[in-house]
């Protein structure tokens, strides 16, 4: 975890003479400790940037590419590295460090490098539509913003911060990005491999501190992106209201599986117990609540319970050694523990698990919750940690109106043979994402879209739009051949009027309608 070790009063006026020591949550031990950076830092980090970014936007998007498919390179020549750093800081297994802060940002610079050109390339839209315009050339251009703020949580120190830089950065933008304080180390680490790739000066800065150094970032910068807590979202958007600059938020979830008496039951289980409790249970996408139809409800849950009893949770010393890893901070571990409670004495039982473990690193047991209902802050919050509530339901319809009832919208998953049913089912969950017989893996889908709806966030990542909003719209309108005077210009006269209206009735007005 972080711990603010010194500040000086000198801190209060922008100085970095604090540092932040960054733990091993897996271990409890000190790795090192990193600047605070103050306000007057901020304001010379954004001075730079801007300096910076003529000539970046000028290196176009082919020698931006260039400089990612290096950095592609760099992350798997480096994987060991990568991960140790990755490992060390979140307490997170060697198996969820791979397969996302790695093998999710080496494909995300390739995908970048590969489609920014086809999402920002110029539009040509028609210009028949109106005959006031016809014959002049309409282009859509998609114009960097200058800098780009990018605010990141601990989670996955790597995805959901650097993977947000590098859209940003391919778009032709300068990048800040404010790192967790409590896993500052990736960031740094990306910073360097950035730099060793010919990344020219400045292009990309870390800058590292708490919330307030994060709220200094967004009065320096032309768009924030921000991934955290609802709560902490809400603060940024009314920070990026008094400067009003773009500001898109990735916030918490509180995602439902429903299971319907027909789905592949293994399949549905496995599935549950994983994305449940990999990473620790701390994912944005975690599945945090699940609804079993009544049938295959007891089966469901032996199956669920026998996997979690049997996964490893410890120190991850080497790949391999165990499937559930710490819990980053102890805040977080009373959430888990907050809310295990509170559904015990509301009369929920717990399966396996149910307590913090054994020290000295912070632990909380795989835990599986039955009997639990609405009332119970484990359905309602959340909890972020390797926990599941399973809840019976008389049909997958109840499913859909208790996976609704919640203030957030992150994703959701179905689970059914029936595929068509299945869809139908999704399409009235409301959330950004709802994957039928599957769950999580929708954020490697770089062409998909992934944002939340309701409390869970404002826009979203990847697609066109995961680019496009990194930049100003513009667009052109270019006259090559005009008349002296075109029909509707001075003086007005009947002739014309007529005309124009001949034309209006010729082009709108034909054709039957209710
Ligand atoms: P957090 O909100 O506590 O902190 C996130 C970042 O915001 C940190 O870098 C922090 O220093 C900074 N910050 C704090 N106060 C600030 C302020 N006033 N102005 C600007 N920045 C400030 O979140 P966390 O505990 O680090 O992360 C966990 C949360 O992130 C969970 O709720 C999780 O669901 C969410 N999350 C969402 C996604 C997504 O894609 N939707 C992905 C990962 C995590």
């Amino acid at each position: 975890m972080a711990s603010v070790e010194q500040r000086t009063p000198a801190d209060t006026n922008g100085g970095s003479a604090a540092t932040i020591g960054v733990e091993n949550p897996a271990t409890g031990e000190l790795i090192t400790t990193v600047p605070m950076l103050g306000a007057d830092e901020l304001k010379r980090m954004a001075a730079h940037a801007r300096e910076a970014f003529p000539q970046w936007e000028a290196i176009g998007l082919p020698g931006r590419a260039r400089i990612m498919r290096r950095a592609q390179k760099w992350m798997l020549d480096n994987a060991d590295r990568v991960l140790d750093v990755v490992v060390s800081e979140t307490g997170k297994t060697y198996e969820d460090a791979q397969l996302t802060d790695l093998g999710y940002t080496v494909s995300a610079l390739g995908f970048w490098a590969k489609e920014a050109s086809r999402y920002l390339a110029d539009e040509r839209v028609p210009s028949w539509r109106n005959p006031v315009l016809a014959g002049k050339k309409l282009v859509i251009r998609y114009a960097p913003l200058g800098v780009v703020g990018v605010i990141g949580p601990w989670n996955y120190p790597i995805v959901n911060s650097f993977g947000d830089c590098i859209p940003a950065m391919m778009a032709g933008n300068c990048v800040i990005l404010k790192p967790s304080e409590v896993t500052p180390l990736s960031s740094l680490l990306m910073a360097e491999m950035m730099r060793e790739c010919g990344l020219p000066e400045h292009v990309f800065s870390v800058a590292t501190g708490d919330g307030a150094t994060g709220a200094a970032l967004i009065g320096e910068v032309d768009c924030v992106m921000f991934t955290g807590s609802t709560r902490t979202g809400k603060a940024v958007m009314k920070a990026a209201a008094d400067t009003l600059i773009p500001c898109y938020l990735e916030l918490g979830g509180k995602d439902p599986m429903i299971v319907c008496a027909d789905a592949n039951l293994e399949r549905a289980a496995n599935a549950a117990a994983f994305y449940s409790m990999n990473n620790g249970g701390q994912v944005c996408i975690s599945v945090e609540r699940c609804y079993v139809e009544a049938p295959v409800y007891d089966e469901f849950v032996r199956q669920v319970a026998d996997t979690v009893r049997s996964l490893r949770q410890g120190v991850p010393t080497a790949a391999g050694t165990v499937d559930v890893g710490a819990v980053i901070f102890p805040p977080q571990l009373e959430i888990v523990d907050g809310h295990v409670r509170d559904a015990v004495e509301k009369g929920a039982k717990v399966l396996t698990g149910g307590h913090p473990g054994s020290g000295p690193g912070r632990y909380f047991e795989p835990t599986v919750l039955v009997d639990v209902d609405h009332s119970m802050k484990c359905m309602r919050e959340e909890t972020f940690g390797p926990t599941l509530p399973i809840m019976r339901i008389a049909d997958a319809e109840e499913g859909v109106r208790l996976a609704n009832d919640s203030s957030y919208g992150l994703q959701a998953s179905v689970w059914t043979a029936d595929v068509e049913r299945g869809e139908q089912l999704a399409r009235r969950i409301e959330a950004g994402v709802v994957c039928v017989n599957d769950a999580q893996v929708n954020y490697l889908a770089l062409n998909l879209p992934m944002g939340g709806w309701k409390a869970s966030g404002l826009g979203a990542r990847h697609g066109a739009g995961g680019i496009r909003k990194y930049t100003k719209v513009q667009s052109l309108l270019v006259t090559r051949l005009g008349l002296k005077r075109e029909l509707f210009m001075f003086p007005y006269n009947k002739r014309s009027t007529m005309l124009l209206a001949q034309m209006l009735k010729l082009l709108y007005g034909r054709g039957s309608r209710d």
